[in-house]
């Protein structure tokens, strides 16, 4: 029995910065690089496990070939996909399909996902949702081209948490840091960049502005979640999304202080993410380090297990509909 260590997979973007270099500790290369996919099952794009008796293998070859690891799960693929983003520019405004869409257009997962800010510049904003009353007044205002009136913008700091479901208007913008759980799907409809031309193809990025209207949720509302927060021996957790609002993950906010003795509970395996700190992971007689950008999953069968230290963990587990 040993938690599975997971080595990040990175994706170089235009709009990447070096934050996760600096502050995670990453080894990565010159350049820009925006994306980590820190716990990912996602086809050639899966994280590899970094020690122990799978060490070098993907995630997503050990979801297939050993399912006891994971509960014997209902999903033929690893349902979930956790991130950081380092957004040095703005990100394209883009919106994702449901399930339903997502199956019968794409032969993919729809996507929701979630946003936790890690780190905010002053005055930094994102997009989330839009002001259109009707599809035929969003319709008309894309065709315009009349984003200031389309778009909301809402101010974030470190700490704020948003809940992004599939039909949610959406987008990034510079000086934020975020970590974001979703449903392990790669499909994004892009419905307005800004007119920017991509400096290696002399073109402005493909839009898939029919597609984004279709899946649009209109009017935009704010996704309500309850945050509760429960105070246990070493640790205090506040619950960032759980059914029945998040059907797809649930997902918690840890602060360990001291010794957080813990167990999987009614869930298969979990998913954590060291977003701050240090500390260690028992399990099974056996010490494992924790710093600040490591992530693990801790397998079905953990019966009880500890973190100790000063730790700020993002955990997950996949929802009922997965
Ligand atoms: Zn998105």
């Amino acid at each position: 029995m040993e938690p599975l260590f997971l080595t990040p997979y990175f994706r170089p973007k235009l709009w990447g910065g070096r934050k996760l270099a600096t502050i995670f500790h990453y080894h990565i290369p010159e350049g820009k690089v925006g994306e980590a996919w820190i716990i990912s099952g996602y086809k050639d794009d899966a994280s590899a496990v970094s020690q122990g008796p799978f060490a070098g293998q993907p995630l997503r070859t050990i979801y297939l070939t050993h399912p006891e690891l994971f509960g014997y799960p209902k999903s033929a693929e690893f349902p979930l996909l956790v991130k950081f983003l380092d957004a040095n520019d703005n990100l394209s405004v883009q919106v994702h399909p449901d399930d339903h869409y997502a199956h019968e257009v794409e032969h993919d997962r729809g996507k929701t996902e979630s946003w936790y800010v890690l780190q905010a510049d002053p005055g930094a904003y994102l997009i989330y949702g839009h002001n259109a009353k009707t599809k035929a007044e969003l319709t008309a205002m894309v065709k315009a081209g009349d984003w200031d009136h389309l778009l909301r913008k809402v101010p974030v700091k470190a700490g704020d948490f948003f809940y992004v479901p599939a039909g949610t208007i959406h987008a990034l913008t510079k000086g934020i840091l975020v970590i974001e759980t979703q449903q392990s799907s790669d499909v994004t409809y892009r419905l307005y960049d800004y007119d920017r031309v991509d400096d290696a193809t002399g073109q402005k990025r493909l839009l898939h502005t029919q597609k984004s209207l279709d899946v649009t949720k209109v009017p935009h509302v704010d996704a309500k979640l309850a945050h509760p927060v429960v105070q246990e021996t070493g640790a205090t957790i506040t619950t960032l999304a759980a059914p029945p609002q998040s059907a797809h993950f649930y997902l918690w906010e840890v602060q360990v202080a001291g010794a957080w003795q813990t167990g999987l509970g009614k869930h298969p395996y979990l998913l954590v993410s060291v977003i701050a700190g240090a500390g260690e992971l028992v399990l099974a007689g056996q010490a494992y380090p924790l710093a600040i950008g490591t992530n693990l999953i801790v397998p079905n069968g953990a019966e009880s297990f500890i973190f100790k230290g000063h730790l700020k963990l993002i955990m997950s587990a996949p929802g009922p509909k997965e």
